[in-house]
């Protein structure tokens, strides 16, 4: 994900503010606001909000995201920040740490925030994906994302599905497939 300075600075800051809630309602390691770094992408991806790459200790947010209120912000970071300090994608450490975050939360008297992050719990079970659905989610990610390689796609897509990257390739043998053709047909982006 390439830094874009399309996002109002205001807009940035209360992000990095939010980021500091995030950290502390979800873990207490003052240290993560400051080797978190926060990406604000100008490319839309269809129902993507936010994403995060390990190596890295990069979140990147999308446009849609730009519209969040404050608790929902605090929530996707949380959400993200659970994905860095965990293995897998939506499994069941990813759901400890989540769980964790909403109980932390409860107790410093965040309410709405608790209940935000364990409905997106429960809204991570593994869903049924059809060919159709991932080939048109496919389709939108190597036209608008600003990465096309392989590996970051898979793993965006695995995410958008809610399925862990060695899950999704289990149940989608033929992904590596498509992603080819379709990457074929597009035309090189300039
Ligand atoms: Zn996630």
């Amino acid at each position: 994900m390439k830094e874009q300075a399309t996002w109002p600075a205001r807009r940035r800051r209360e992000w990095y503010k939010s980021l500091d809630a995030a950290v502390e309602v979800g873990f207490g390691e003052p240290e993560w606001t400051t080797k978190v770094t926060l990406i604000f992408s100008s490319r839309p991806v269809l129902g993507i909000y936010a994403l995060c790459e390990k190596q890295d200790w990069c979140i990147g947010l999308f446009p849609e995201a730009a519209k969040m209120g404050s608790t929902r912000r605090v929530e996707t970071l949380i959400h993200e920040l659970c994905h860095l300090t965990t293995a897998g994608r939506h499994g069941a450490r990813w759901k400890l740490g989540m769980l964790r975050a909403a109980t932390r939360a409860q107790g410093l008297g965040h309410r709405r925030l608790s209940e935000m992050i364990r409905l997106d719990v429960e809204d991570y079970q593994q869903r049924e994906v059809d060919v159709l659905e991932v080939t048109a989610q496919l389709e939108l990610m190597l036209t608008y994302a600003d990465r096309s390689d392989y590996s970051w796609i898979r793993s965006a897509v695995a995410d958008w599905a809610g399925w862990g990257v060695k899950e999704f390739e289990q149940e989608y043998p033929w992904f590596p497939l498509l992603y080819r053709d379709i990457r074929a047909t597009l035309r090189p982006r300039t």
